[in-house]
């Protein structure tokens, strides 16, 4: 059987490595970027370009978004020549962007009654640029069970694991909580190693206390390297760290809670954010750290 067509909506960090997986996994490819310049090496790679989201779409049996955020993929699905209207009856919508819960669920509304009938996955990533260049994401996947038959192999491609969480908008919600524990860490991690300094200890001795123990982990590793190194050339923004900080936060707040910790980080990457932060890596929070 012919490989699905697929046509990726956002070609940054994530979405040009996921495209490019893609082609080289043997899928007819469609590509489309608000900056066309980004669809170049996709083209010259096998992939067709498009001028919109529309043209993109329109062949297309699955359209996966990869972008910023809810106001992005609203923009990029619904204006006019967006990708939705243009979608054939059966095409499967995979949204992976991190939205949050509620862009999650008024995505399902805005595809609910449509004709002809569009399936609409939500299935958030956890990884960043590395593992979605090596296939090595995690792909935390909502949405209804007879997409899976189309989605899995393509999952597959991308990640080298696929949860399936419930119905569409379980994803996001997944993600909003794995990123409530990620900042959290990334900001102690970034405190840490600035008292780490304040008591006269070198940082990679702490580094070195936790490797390979309970408390250890590889992200801690990794990222501490690059906060006492300084080097932020982004892997995961740090703007897109600090919306899903919100995100965190808005949802654990309607769910009727005070997440103390996540709003102490969320203002952390604010500050780092307001001094011009916003585009290097998350790691970059390390600069306005425990000032
Ligand atoms: P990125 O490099 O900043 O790329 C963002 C993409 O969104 C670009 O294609 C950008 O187009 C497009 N975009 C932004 N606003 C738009 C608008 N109004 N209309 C049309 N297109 C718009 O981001 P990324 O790192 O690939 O992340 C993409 C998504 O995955 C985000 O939701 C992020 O939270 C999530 N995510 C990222 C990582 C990571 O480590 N990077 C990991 C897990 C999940 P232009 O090129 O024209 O600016």
């Amino acid at each position: 059987m012919d490989k699905p067509i697929v046509a990726v909506l956002g070609l940054g960090i994530m979405g040009r490595a996921m495209a490019r997986r893609l082609l080289d996994a043997g899928y007819p490819v469609r590509v489309w970027n608000r900056s066309p310049d980004k669809t170049r090496a996709l083209v010259e790679a096998g992939a067709k370009g498009a001028d919109d989201p529309a043209e993109a779409a329109v062949e297309a049996d699955v359209v996966l978004t990869m972008l910023s955020d809810g106001d992005a993929v609203q923009t990029v699905m619904s204006e006019a020549r967006g990708a939705l209207k243009e979608m054939k009856g059966g095409a499967i919508w995979a949204q992976m962007s991190t939205v949050g819960d509620e862009w999650a669920d008024r995505f399902g509304e805005m595809v609910k009654g449509m004709a002809p009938k569009v399936r609409y996955v939500d299935a958030p990533v956890l990884g960043t640029k590395q593992p979605a260049e090596q296939g090595k994401l995690t792909i935390v996947a909502s949405g209804p069970d007879d997409a899976r038959a189309v989605m899995d192999p393509i999952f597959d491609v991308l990640g080298q694991r696929t949860l399936w969480v419930g119905e569409a908008g379980m994803g996001n919600r997944v993600k909003i909580v794995v990123n409530s524990w990620l900042v959290g860490l990334v900001g102690a991690l970034a405190e840490t190693l600035r008292v780490s300094r304040a008591v006269g200890v070198d940082p990679e001795v702490f580094l070195d206390a936790i490797h390979g123990g309970p408390i250890d982990a590889p992200f801690a590793q990794l990222k501490g390297k690059l906060m006492l190194s300084e080097d932020f050339e982004a892997a995961f923004p740090l703007k897109h760290a600090l919306k899903d900080a919100r995100l965190a936060l808005d949802a654990a707040s309607r769910g009727g809670v005070h997440a103390a910790v996540a709003e102490a980080v969320a203002t952390l990457f604010q500050k780092a954010q307001d001094a011009g932060h916003g585009d290097e890596d998350l790691s970059a929070v390390y600069t306005v750290a425990a000032q």
